[in-house]
């Protein structure tokens, strides 16, 4: 169908798709086959002999880090930090990363542990997108939403160590666009789901020549 329609590939993503990876492998395998890309959106959370299985057909991983504090993967998602990591920086070296974080007030938001995430994407390399999600009430969980100062004062602290830092679940005005790291030009303007690439020629910055990290 991905194929039919023109598209550019399949994303595994909503559901997490490592729950059901002998479905992704054979699927991103016939994906490959038909020249198209594979995109995954994940915790993160998986063995490191299936992963190996599967990075070679993947294109893209979405890796959700929740929180730098081992606690809070134990007591929020009965889950545990460190193999996150390790996906993280193993993915890192075949494919494109982008990690994100969904700030919850009261559990992860203070300056300590966002600056912590920070400093572990800073160390893969400041060319890895970060995004910050809004955290909104749901289920079991009842604390408020995510104030849109949290939310602007971990855009403000990880602009100083990053190149692409973005908001998400939020409308704003400019967390969503892309600037060039060497000129600041505004290169990717993101509106909701429509994307305008027009300060890209190619995968250079049309203004000032500097070749960025796009895949065109
Ligand atoms: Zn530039």
């Amino acid at each position: 169908m991905a194929d039919r329609g023109g598209s550019i590939g399949v994303a595994y993503t909503y559901n997490e798709p490592m729950m059901w990876f002998e479905f992704v492998l054979e699927c991103a395998r016939k994906v490959r086959e038909r020249g198209l890309k594979n995109v995954m959106v994940t915790n993160g959370s998986v063995n490191p002999e299936p992963l190996e299985e599967l990075i070679g057909y993947i294109d893209a991983m979405n890796i959700d880090v929740k929180s730098m504090d081992p606690d809070f993967y134990r007591r929020i998602c009965s889950s545990k930090l460190e193999p996150v990591l390790a996906t993280v920086r193993r993915a890192k070296r075949d494919c494109h990363v982008e990690i994100t974080n969904l700030i919850i007030p009261t559990l992860n938001d203070s300056d300590e542990m966002l600056r912590e995430l920070i400093d572990f994407v800073a160390e893969i390399g400041r060319d890895t997108p970060l995004h910050f999600s809004a955290y909104y009430p749901c289920y079991k969980m009842t604390i408020e939403p995510t104030p849109p100062e949290t939310l602007r004062r971990a855009y403000d602290m990880a602009k100083e160590k990053l190149d692409y830092v973005y908001l998400g679940n939020i409308r704003t005005q400019d967390a969503g666009n892309t600037c060039c790291p060497a000129c600041g030009e505004e290169v990717v303007e993101r509106d909701g789901y429509i994307t305008r690439a027009g300060g890209l020629d190619g995968d250079r910055c049309a203004k000032c020549g500097t070749a960025l990290p796009f895949v065109v």
